[in-house]
């Protein structure tokens, strides 16, 4: 049967990538259908109850920036909330949530249904319709076909899911979800690389069996952060601790013992497993010399017993769970509710997408989030809405948008992923940005917000919001580049104080600021020279830009010398063996990534600034 209604953009999965995929483009007005196994699990986090953290907090922002749901869910659903290196310095600060699942998952589902423009269906999805290799709909379990004029798929980790418990295997999409076979096995079909990873997920364990007296407990920080540009602390819900505890070389002896009976050291399990997140029996074979590993007891929600000890993913026999979870100490009695597990699934090497996340041989189709070798929360959701914004332009014809890798991590892991591909689950890292400076998290909304309202898609209270900051941080610099403390300046012996060498001549307040030892708070604190700026954020702007000005000058220029070739594109499904001097290394690799521009084909593996010389002299000679 053919539904009646065509939609600009279908959107299969309502995982992380999905939702926000569905909420972008429903925002910039295009009639938007989201279809999901369940609509129980809209926005459902399959593994650690957290969202953010260092270099997913940043991803985190710039969704919110753009309008997205992530941000206002964490707060809402934020049951401990902590600033992550927050004694370095601003480019690698990250906010870190711990949250209650269910209102996280209440709160994407409320955000869902009170956007316009979106239809929300429960089925699986099981064909795509593709003519003339474009995509113009799809097909679900009971035959009901939708058509639109693109598709974003974002099924995570459920195509042709394989859950590992010891040497036992079944099918599934993640525990208590059924896998996505008949989609899998359509996509192999289609000219895409496929490959499979693995990923896991620790015992869920009953707080009631476990004695906290002998672990170290962990606050939220106080006062809270607050994870949305929008968000405010009264969104928030009671907050309470995580507590720390470590294995020891008793649990250790448990997994060396059992290591027979582990699928991903018996072969059983093939795709590869993320690297900074690794099973604890790859933590105790990689780090043998170590006596012990940190876990985080972190607790799964406000009205649940549950707890996730965060550092324990094992697919071990659910046996030898048992025994690795009461050797810990505080946990000699523990009951688990839920055995760990590992899961196997398919993925699509991201090689094969454009930047904007179309695929690269049929037309109008995105892929976003797991599917493309990530892993996270976070890196799916950013990539469900760069996703779901492109498929909204293309089903207006419109030219697709990608943020470079100065102007928002999103457009580091989206070049990243399509330029060098992935071998092991992908996941951000501050370090994987070479102008950390410039992408903070702080100022996420000023590197993005215009770009989304642009788009349409941010809100008018937002924009509102956003440009009265904006103004706050004019005036108030201009403020203090126009205001001089003087040798017989009232204030000058609180400002003495405060400064490591006494003021010899006036200066600016400006200049004050940027000194190592001041703060913008203690400055305003002095009576003739403040109060200042009353909202914690925008005078942190304020302080970080006058502070770090000379860095962010410098940076600006390194960006500004590399996008002179950046943006330079190169021909499409081009021979790079006609470029004289190239050698057949170089000439395989281009040939193999098809680079969109030049900047792309320098950050491929093995592409020397040499074989960059070459093709820019082959460009201009092409004129
Ligand atoms: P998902 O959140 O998986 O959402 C996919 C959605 O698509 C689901 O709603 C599903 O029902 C739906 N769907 C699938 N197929 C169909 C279909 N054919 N038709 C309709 N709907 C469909 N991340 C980490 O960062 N660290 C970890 O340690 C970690 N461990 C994990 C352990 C396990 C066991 C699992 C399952 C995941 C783990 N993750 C981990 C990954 C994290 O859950 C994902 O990165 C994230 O959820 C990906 O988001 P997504 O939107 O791509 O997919």
């Amino acid at each position: 049967m053919l539904y009646q209604e065509t939609f600009d953009v279908i959107v299969v999965g309502g995982g992380h990538a999905g939702t926000e995929a569905a909420l972008a483009a429903a925002r910039m007005g295009r009639k938007t259908l989201l279809l999901t196994h369940n609509l129980e699990t809209l926005g459902q986090m399959s593994c650690n109850p957290a969202i953010g953290g260092i270099g997913k907090g940043h991803l985190v922002k710039e969704i919110d920036a753009l309008g997205g749901a992530m941000a206002i869910a964490a707060d809402k659903g934020g049951i401990q909330f902590r600033t992550l290196n927050s004694s370095k310095g601003p480019a690698v600060r990250a906010t870190r949530a711990q949250a209650d699942r269910q209102l996280y998952r209440a709160a994407i589902r409320q955000i869902l249904e009170n956007q316009p423009n979106i239809s929300i269906f429960q089925q699986s999805c099981d064909d795509l319709i593709v003519e003339n290799d474009q995509v113009t709909g799809v097909v679900t379990q009971m035959g009901l076909k939708f058509k639109a004029k693109s598709v974003v798929l974002t099924v995570g980790t459920f195509l042709g899911g394989q859950i590992h418990i010891g040497l036992q295997s079944h099918s599934g999409g993640r525990a208590g979800d059924p896998p996505s076979i008949a989609l899998a096995k359509r996509l192999r079909e289609l000219p895409f690389r496929v490959d499979r990873l693995k990923t896991g997920t620790p015992p869920r364990i009953d707080a009631r069996t476990i004695d906290f007296s002998q672990m170290q407990p962990q606050p939220g920080d106080n006062p809270t952060p607050v994870f949305s540009f929008m968000g405010k602390h009264s969104d928030q819900p009671q907050q309470i601790p995580c507590y720390i505890t470590f294995t020891n070389e008793k649990t250790h002896d448990v997994i060396r013992n059992n290591l027979d009976r582990s699928p991903m050291y018996t072969g059983v399990i093939e795709g590869i497993g993320p690297r900074y997140c690794p099973s604890i029996e790859d933590k105790i074979t990689r780090f043998a010399d170590k006596d012990k590993h940190q876990i985080f007891i972190e607790p799964e929600g406000l009205t649940t017993h549950e707890v996730y000890p965060n550092g324990i993913s094992t697919s071990l026999p659910f046996d030898v769970q048992l025994s690795i979870v009461r050797s810990i100490k505080g946990m000699e009695n523990a009951h688990i509710t839920r055995p760990g597990y590992a899961i196997e699934y398919d993925f699509f090497d991201p090689r094969d997408l454009k930047n904007s996340l179309e695929t690269k041989f049929i037309k109008g189709l995105f892929f976003a989030g797991q599917i493309n070798g990530t892993t996270g929360y976070e890196e799916a959701g950013a990539q469900g809405l760069l996703a779901g914004l492109n498929a909204a332009l293309f089903s207006q014809n419109k030219d697709s948008w990608s943020p470079g890798r100065e102007q928002a991590y999103l457009g580091v892991l989206v070049d990243d992923l399509t330029t060098m591909g992935t071998k092991e689950p992908y996941r951000m890292f501050t370090s994987r940005a070479e102008y950390r400076l410039m992408l903070r998290e702080d100022n996420a909304d000023s590197r993005l917000t215009e770009k989304g309202r642009e788009f349409g898609l941010v809100d008018d209270a937002r924009w509102a919001a956003f440009n009265e900051k904006m103004e706050q941080i004019a005036l108030e610099r201009q403020r203090l580049k126009q205001s001089w403390v003087h040798p017989q300046h009232a204030a000058l012996t609180a400002v003495n104080a405060l400064v490591k060498t006494p003021l010899s001549k006036e200066a600016s307040l400006e200049e004050l600021v940027r000194r190592p030892e001041v703060t913008y708070a203690q400055l305003m604190q002095i009576s003739d020279l403040g109060p200042g700026l009353e909202d914690p954020a925008t005078a942190e702007q304020v302080e970080i830009q006058i502070k770090y000005e000379g860095y962010i000058h410098r940076q600006q220029d390194e960006i500004a010398k590399q996008q002179r070739n950046e943006q330079t594109l190169l021909p499409k499904q081009f021979d790079y063996g006609s470029v004289r001097g190239l050698s057949n290394e170089v000439i395989a690799k281009l040939n193999q990534t098809q680079p969109q521009t030049v900047g792309q084909a320098s950050r491929i593996s093995g592409i020397t600034p040499a074989a960059i010389s070459l093709l820019l002299v082959y460009l201009k000679k092409q004129g």
